[in-house]
């Protein structure tokens, strides 16, 4: 067995590679699954350092609601801390918004929350100091 990490799903060895599960271990830390930056693109896959604090280590998925060009520049912040505090109001919003089981007016809320959460995800990826987002303010 390798120590060098490589992409779960296209085995390379480089390319953006970045921890998106993590399976726990009887004896010991555990091991972490890694995918490199176009195989998150083509999964959707979030960084396990970015799922919702409930997370087990599981593979997390960005919802239908955040679109491929956001799922796109997520990928680029490789290990992005910093989108936990929105996923964990993005992933409870979109299962409830799914859910057959709450009245519409929940579901319009859970909608609601989900979008202002892919809004926060888009304000993050634009305020990235080396992204090439023109600077705010400026006339
Ligand atoms: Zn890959």
């Amino acid at each position: 067995m390798s120590l060098v990490p490589r992409c779960m799903y296209c085995e390379a060895h480089d390319g953006g590679l970045v921890a998106v599960a993590e399976v726990a271990s009887g004896s010991g830390p555990g091991w972490s699954y890694y995918a490199c930056r176009r195989c998150r693109i083509a999964q959707r896959l979030v960084p396990l350092v970015a799922q919702a604090s409930n997370s087990w280590g599981g593979l997390h998925y960005w919802p239908e609601s955040v679109p491929h060009e956001l799922v796109e520049r997520l990928a680029d912040l490789g290990d992005a801390p910093q989108l936990r505090p929105i996923t964990d109001r993005l992933f409870p919003a979109t299962a409830v918004a799914a859910s057959r089981a709450v009245d519409d007016r929940e579901r319009d809320i859970a909608v609601a929350s989900a979008r202002a959460a892919v809004a926060s995800l888009w304000a993050t990826v634009t305020s990235q100091p080396d992204g090439l987002a023109p600077a705010p303010g400026g006339s």
